[in-house]
């Protein structure tokens, strides 16, 4: 059985929900990577008795305990306190983190305010944690069953303590076997369409199936457990890979590192040679953007206006015909520019550019190369920044659709 871990956020942010708690989420990631079941996530706000009595009971029933927040040196970061309570261990100031904290404001050339002196003051038997990024050191001690780890809440600084001290610590004290992931990334499907394609595939009880679903992209993850044999995950991913179709642009885990969409698209580009030039309307920008720092874009427009990119090309706007329109304007940049390849991305709702405007919006996306020319149309829908991602998304995916030899629909 894999050692048990929860995460344990502090604060009275967290729990209104004014702060979002992101550091839950990275750690279990890595906890999970690293061989550790994961069994709860607590957030407790400023409230000395509750954040004692939550300690008290992790100490009891998990393996290991990861808490971030209440390390400040305001009176409600009460963390040490809440320690001290727990276990009956008097608070003991600590020399060398006074003067890591002291250093801290001298090397920015302020004076130390006295109420950072409470942050040297670390529970009796703990090991400091050095901080060198932040004023507030972390501590990590034994208590019952339970190894706690003490962290800021600042994100950096919580990531920074974690791969620095706690990660080598925990390889040490525990007995991890990493399990395997397998991610599979997908774009131009969404996940109740994913949902329905892998219902046809058996799936083994102690494979753990998950979705993580962001704009323009689902990702499907397989947790393995670390015994399970290689040739039987291969087996069953590339099950599920073909089920799923061409939308698959990428699986990570079968040796493969992580890659993003642009990452492929960029791969393919350079191998092929290509060069590209797009013009885009409903992701305003957006598509350029997400193509930052690739060699092979050898131009980018923005058009707010069909008609005005009609009267620029001299093409006529043929109207309910937005594939000539489209085509045709494709073929005119193509003779403007060097490029092999051109990439259009077009829509003749003319409310697309009104921010109050949250209707259905149809988007041709067109690529011509070689002479050929694809295209793609897709309705989309929400406000005007949803739009913008997911008409961007959809172009990005034709290309790759293109480069990968997978079918356009
Ligand atoms: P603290 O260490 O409690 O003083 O937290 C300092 C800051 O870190 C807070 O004001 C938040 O902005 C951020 N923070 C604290 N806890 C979390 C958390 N669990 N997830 C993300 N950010 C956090
Ligand atoms: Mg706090």
């Amino acid at each position: 059985m894999n050692p048990s871990l929860e995460s344990f956020s502090q604060g009275e942010e967290i729990v209104t929900g004014q702060t979002l708690d992101t550091n839950a989420v990275w750690l279990s990631q890595q906890a999970v990577t690293m061989g550790f079941t994961v069994t709860r996530h607590t957030a407790v706000g400023d409230k000395l008795e509750d954040l004692a009595q939550v300690l008290l009971d992790i100490s009891k029933r998990a393996d290991c305990c990861i808490c971030t927040g209440g390390l400040g040196p305001t009176s409600d970061d009460l963390t040490a306190e809440a320690v001290a309570k727990a276990f009956d261990l008097p608070l003991i100031f600590d020399e060398i983190a006074y003067n890591q904290i002291e250093r801290f404001f001298l090397n920015r050339n302020r004076q130390m305010p006295e109420c950072n002196r409470k942050q040297a003051m670390l529970p009796k038997g703990s090991i400091r944690l050095d901080n060198q990024v932040g004023t507030a050191p972390g501590f990590a001690l034994q208590q019952g069953r339970c190894w706690f780890a003490f962290v800021p809440g600042v994100p950096s600084e919580m990531r920074h303590l974690f791969l620095e001290h706690i990660q080598p610590t925990l390889k040490d004290r525990f007995d991890l076997i990493p399990s395997k992931l397998i991610t599979i990334r997908t774009t131009g499907i969404g996940e109740s369409d994913l949902q329905e394609r892998i219902n046809k595939i058996a799936i083994p009880s102690h494979v753990q199936l998950g979705f993580r679903a962001e704009l323009g992209e689902v990702q499907t993850k397989l947790l393995f457990p670390h015994d399970y044999p290689n040739q039987h995950i291969e087996n069953l991913t590339q099950s599920i890979s073909q089920v799923i179709g061409d939308a698959v642009y990428a699986i990570e885990g079968l040796g493969q590192q992580s890659v993003d969409l642009v990452s492929v698209i960029d791969g393919l580009m350079l191998s092929g040679q290509h060069t590209l030039a797009i013009i885009e309307n409903v992701s305003h920008g957006l598509l350029a953007a997400k193509l930052v720092g690739v060699s092979w874009l050898s131009s980018a427009a923005y058009v707010q206006s069909l008609d005005k990119l009609c009267q620029q090309f001299h093409v006529e706007n043929q109207p309910n015909d937005l594939f000539s329109t489209a085509k045709t304007i494709a073929q005119a940049l193509q003779d403007n520019t060097n490029a092999d390849m051109i990439l259009i991305q077009l829509t003749d709702d003319l409310d697309v550019n009104t921010k109050t405007q949250n209707g259905l919006t149809t988007v041709t996306n067109g690529l011509l190369v070689k002479g050929k020319y694809a295209q793609t149309i897709r309705t989309i829908a929400g406000n005007i920044e949803r739009k913008q991602h997911q008409a961007a998304m959809l172009s990005l995916d034709l290309l790759r659709r293109y480069l990968q030899g997978k079918a356009y629909e």
